[in-house]
């Protein structure tokens, strides 16, 4: 298959002056102009022959072409339809790659999956539009689509919450959430002069290998994400206190005080100091009381 011709900054503004492109800023894009920064996005996502990858916003199809190299099949989805044409270019020597042009919230994936890949797990591989990075991988774990890995370049800040246990300020539902789903792991920080244009924010590219089976378990998943989410709405205040507030929970005060004391915690405690074990331990309380 041919080799990527895309991955320096000399051939992406070539494809940029030929379709007389204008970056959308509402579309979040920063394309990649660095191959070593490509090839190791590749080799951590470990994809082969046997591996069926959707892309996330393909932009001009940098990262494309070196999936299409490395997997059996690629789909990509990308908004902006300008792209669409200039895609259609980058991609025309290779055979195994669709293009859908949709906004990826609002495509149904599980469906997509059973299509093109007989509901067998795959691979999620993309540099993000930063925008919506949190409704799309929650989007991806939530509907329990049948994923193995996602390899993403991400804000630097938000891999560091993906990754941090209790006790620092980065903490919260997304570290739980995506704890709770997957064993995350950053692969390498990214700076800024690797994008065109350049980010104001530094990235860094996140591997996330989804479980098999969840590390806790926990009677209601849904209802320990909404324990979780209340916990964290109210940052400064006790747990209790973030409990008794939400809207989305009906725990009685004495349930809610009680449960707390059966996790063996004391009632001044906040929500950043829980494990995901602990939070899923509260639930099981708060429901068995219930
Ligand atoms: N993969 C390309 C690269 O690395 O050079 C482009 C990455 S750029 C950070 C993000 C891409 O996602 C852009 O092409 C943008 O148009 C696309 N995008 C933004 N929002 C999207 C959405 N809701 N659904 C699908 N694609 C989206």
């Amino acid at each position: 298959m041919k080799e990527p011709t895309l991955g320096n900054p000399q051939h992406t503004i070539e494809v940029l002056q030929k379709y007389n492109f204008s970056f959308q800023k509402k579309f979040g894009q920063n394309f990649l102009i660095d191959a070593h920064v490509l090839d190791k996005i590749i080799s951590s996502a470990e994809i082969t022959k046997d591996d069926f990858v959707l892309e996330i916003g393909p932009g001009i199809g940098t990262m494309t072409q070196y999936l299409a190299c490395a997997a059996g099949k690629v789909v990509a989805v990308e908004i902006d339809q300008s792209l669409i044409p200039i895609l259609e270019d980058t991609l025309s020597a290779y055979d195994n790659v669709r293009i859908i042009n949709e906004d990826v919230l609002k495509v149904d994936i599980a469906k997509l999956v059973q299509e093109e890949n007989g509901g067998k797990p795959i691979k999620v591989v993309a540099n993000l539009p930063y925008y919506i990075t949190t409704p799309i991988i929650m989007g991806l774990f939530e509907s329990h689509v049948p994923i193995q890995s996602i390899t993403v370049m991400v804000q630097k800040e938000v891999a560091d919450r993906m990754q941090v246990g209790p006790g620092t300020k980065d903490y919260g539902a997304l570290s739980l959430a995506v704890q709770y789903y997957s064993k995350p792991y950053i692969v390498a920080n990214v700076p800024a002069n690797c994008f065109m244009p350049r980010p104001k924010v530094g990235s860094a590219v996140i591997r996330l290998e989804r479980y098999d089976e969840a590390p806790v378990a926990v009677t209601d998943e849904k209802m320990m994400f909404k324990v979780i989410r209340a916990s964290f709405n109210q940052r400064r205040k006790t747990l209790a206190n973030g409990l008794n507030n939400s809207s989305e929970l009906d725990f009685t005060k004495e349930e809610i005080q009680l449960a707390i004391e059966k996790l063996g915690k004391g009632a001044s405690i906040r929500g950043e100091a829980l494990t995901l074990d602990e939070f899923a331990a509260l639930t099981n309380i708060l429901l068995a009381e219930a």
